[in-house]
């Protein structure tokens, strides 16, 4: 799906999320483990009314874990409870009920003060586009659901999945949008496939990536493209990656657009094993 993110349509994604939260509980947050500051959209907070949140760190898969730990510590430490899954081969997604049902222990201690008959928790899946949200729903429902990203003249009934007998989550997400100031946030956007790449210059994000791989990971650069070294330039590296490929036009020179989309489809692949974009800053 492809979102273009102008004031009217974030304002517009805002109500809509809005409005389905008047049903909700518990929101829970899911952001891509590889860049779980990056994929969070910039007004979460006051989007979701400081309801109880569980922020699902999904494909765990590809993120590196050790620094998928320091995040979990991170979000601990700022008070939003973190769950780390990876949703394509549900895995983590077992913790949600139970999970969601610590956060909610205030709701619960409400209804019984009030001799309220504890009913089902309802809850709702918020996140930037490509997150996992749909595969989230997909697993958690057991089946595959038609999930229709609130597009206009398309109105689904929207109904709600059982998960055990405490909580139901919504059928349809919120989709929320990512922040672009900074531009190392929109080339991580962009290398975990969050953004699309009319928007970017290309060439550039994969520059930023093999520059930060060359300074965090350059084990798994050298032994993905065959490397004995990594130069200190890294249009060097642009070139001998494209060498290496048999990415050449005519007069022997390096196709760099060949090279980049090669470079980025391993990395969309998770073929360099798994790396995490950004470190928590404490
Ligand atoms: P949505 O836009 O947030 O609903 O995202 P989708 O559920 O459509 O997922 C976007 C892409 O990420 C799809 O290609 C999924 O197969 C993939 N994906 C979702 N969760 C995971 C995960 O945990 N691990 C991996 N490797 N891929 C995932």
């Amino acid at each position: 799906m492809k979102i273009q993110w102008y004031p009217g349509h974030m304002a517009k994604a805002k109500r809509q999320v809005t409005e389905k939260l008047k049903m909700i509980d518990v929101v829970m947050e899911i952001v891509d483990a590889r860049i779980p500051m990056s994929s969070r959209n910039p007004m979460i907070e006051e989007v979701t009314e400081n309801k109880p949140r569980l922020m699902l760190l999904n494909k765990a898969d590809l993120a590196d874990p050790q620094l998928t730990r320091e995040w979990e510590a991170y979000f601990e430490q700022e008070n939003v409870k973190p769950l780390t899954i990876d949703a394509q081969h549900g895995k983590g997604m077992k913790q949600i009920p139970a999970e969601v049902q610590k956060l909610a222990a205030p709701l619960y201690e409400k209804w019984e003060r009030k001799g309220i008959n504890p009913r089902p928790l309802r809850s709702l899946i918020v996140g930037i586009p490509n997150v996992g949200k749909s595969t989230v729903i997909n697993k958690l429902a057991g089946k595959k659901i038609a999930i229709i990203g609130d597009k206009p003249g398309v109105t689904k009934k929207q109904q709600w999945i059982k998960m055990g007998s405490t909580l139901e989550l919504l059928d349809t997400p919120g989709i929320l949008w990512p922040k672009f100031e900074d531009e190392a946030v929109g080339y991580r956007l962009a290398l975990t496939g969050a953004v699309k790449e009319e928007i970017f210059d290309f060439q550039d994000a994969v520059l930023f990536f093999l520059t930060f791989m060359a300074s965090e990971y350059p084990q798994l650069l050298k032994s993905r493209y065959n490397l004995d070294s990594i130069p200190e330039d890294k249009v060097e590296l642009f070139d001998d990656i494209g060498r290496k490929r048999g990415c050449l036009i005519s007069g022997g020179h390096v196709d760099y657009d060949r090279t980049a989309e090669i470079i980025f489809r391993d990395f969309r692949q998770g073929l360099f094993g798994p790396v995490t974009l950004e470190k928590p800053v404490t």
